[in-house]
């Protein structure tokens, strides 16, 4: 099953994604399996990190910015070569099993989208496999 979800963003920000996936796999009524989050866009991304520090995002972004400033030398017409790096460095998707029905996720782990060149309208998806 596929489930498709809408996000309106800031200019760059972690959202907590994982009341969705755990809402997908519910409708989905899949016990055992895997819930494959994905992210189709090429300056925004899917982590799993820290959900009780709302610290670790400040931090994650802060390193985020200090390793891929924006440089003169790039040459993408766009002007956003550091979101598009900051994605392929966080990825565009995140593979979660599924036991009893819920996502096998550790007590301080969350699920994030992640935008590094908003504010856009975005889409993420769950597809959940049963297996
Ligand atoms: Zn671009």
């Amino acid at each position: 099953m596929l489930f498709t979800y809408t996000l309106r963003t800031e200019r760059e920000n972690f959202y907590n994604i994982t009341s969705y996936v755990r809402q997908s796999i519910i409708e989905s009524g899949v016990e055992s399996g895997i819930a494959i989050v994905y992210c189709p866009h090429t300056t925004a991304g899917i982590t799993i990190n820290e959900n009780a520090d709302p610290d670790v995002v400040t931090d994650l972004l802060y390193a985020l910015d200090k390793s891929f400033p924006d440089r003169p030398q790039f040459r993408h017409a766009e002007g956003n070569s550091a979101a598009h790096m900051k994605s392929s460095c966080i990825g565009s998707s995140q593979t979660v099993i599924i036991d009893d029905g819920r996502p096998l996720l550790g007590t301080w782990q969350g699920i994030y989208f992640t935008e590094f060149d908003g504010p856009r309208t975005r889409n993420f998806m769950v597809k959940i496999i049963k297996g």
